[in-house]
């Protein structure tokens, strides 16, 4: 471990990506507010002094050009080698809903997004390692799930119940009864994946609704064993998250089970927010993983040994101004070192 041991936790990564600016999406035909200044940096127009732009720095910014196979490359195939070796390692999507987390994450048939891509490269990985030595074989397989008002729902077993996430004597983060399918192919995981993510993605709108407003978690689990003594056994996990919308559903006045809802998103949106903070700026004390249920999942993989990457996902138009202004400082606070 290059840690040396020590109890220092890793940095969540902070990539900002701003997808193109779209005619249609902007009603009032004024242009982008948004834009970028090299690799690093972008501005936004001030809204107190329009006159003025506001500048923030990342670690990455991918521009509205930047593509598919440009974003994998830089912001996730560096950790794919990690899971080989029993290290763990996750990659969420965050920002308001139209700003392309989906797009980037799953992305489509013609341009296909960063889990396509992640899980080809895993098998490229294990298929490369089985032929070049012959100590340890390899074994990937997949669960799928969702996490929607608090709950944890298991995507590959449509009609489950919610399910209880626990920690095993070695401290990982496990979910009894969670549908786990063993893989042997990229067409293996196709078979399984595209349907359950269409079904949650596309059926009607009521569950593109709910789509925007649930945190869908896909886990790459590589089991690598060894084949003579002392046989060791380690496990890899790989989350590859799209956030539901980061916009303030309090301002859009809504009521009843929207408002439950906007409470639940917004405790575990709210709360992810603080643990990257805490990770990131390093000042010790309590991570508040058990506060959601998504930082309680992510625990073992976000922080620690593990890898993690934040691809926060921005829109140039005017209409999404302050969800893009509320999402970069997010951004911005979770950078500092
Ligand atoms: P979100 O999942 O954050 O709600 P989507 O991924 O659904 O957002 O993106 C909203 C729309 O913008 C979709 O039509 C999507 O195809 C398009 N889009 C998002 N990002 C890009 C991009 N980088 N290049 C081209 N189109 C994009
Ligand atoms: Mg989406």
């Amino acid at each position: 471990d290059a840690s040396g041991g020590s109890k220092r936790t890793s940095r969540v990564r902070v990539a900002v990506r701003l997808r193109p600016y779209m005619d249609k999406q902007d009603e009032k035909g004024e242009g982008p507010c948004v834009r970028g200044l090299g690799s690093q940096k972008l501005e936004i127009i001030n809204w107190r002094n329009a006159t003025e732009t506001l500048q923030y720095q990342f670690d990455v910014f991918h521009d509205e050009k930047t593509t598919q196979q440009e974003v994998f490359l830089s912001s996730v195939k560096p950790v794919l080698p990690h899971i080989l070796k029993g290290q763990n390692a996750s990659v969420f999507a965050y920002g308001p809903t139209g700003a392309g987390k989906t797009h980037t994450m799953l992305g489509s048939q013609e341009q296909p997004g960063v889990i396509p891509r992640a899980v080809r490269e895993v098998f490229h990985l294990v298929r490369t390692e089985e032929k070049e030595q012959d100590d340890w074989e390899y074994s990937v397989g997949m669960s799928y799930l969702e996490i929607y008002n608090e709950k944890v729902l298991d995507l590959l077993s449509p009609g489950s119940q919610d399910l209880p996430i626990r920690e095993d004597k070695d401290r990982n983060i496990i979910i009894p009864g969670l549908t786990h399918v063993p893989l042997s192919s990229f067409s293996d995981f196709d078979t399984h994946f595209i349907p359950a993510s269409l079904n949650r993605t596309t059926a009607s709108t009521k569950l593109n609704q709910r789509s925007s407003r649930s945190h869908a978690i896909l886990l790459i689990k590589v089991v690598r064993s060894q084949r003579s003594p002392p046989r060791r056994q380690q496990t890899g996990k790989l989350y590859l998250v799209d956030l539901a919308g980061s916009e303030d559903n309090r301002r859009t006045g809504n009521q009843g089970i929207r408002l439950k809802e906007s409470g639940a998103i917004n405790l575990s949106l709210f709360t992810l927010s603080k643990v990257v903070d805490s990770l990131n700026t390093g000042v010790g004390g309590r991570v508040p993983y058990r506060d959601s249920k998504l930082t309680r999942l992510l625990q073992d993989s976000l922080g620690g040994s593990a890898h993690s990457v934040m691809i926060t996902n921005i829109a140039p138009e005017y209409k999404y101004y302050f969800d893009t202004f509320t999402a970069l400082n997010f951004a911005a606070k979770s950078r500092q070192i």
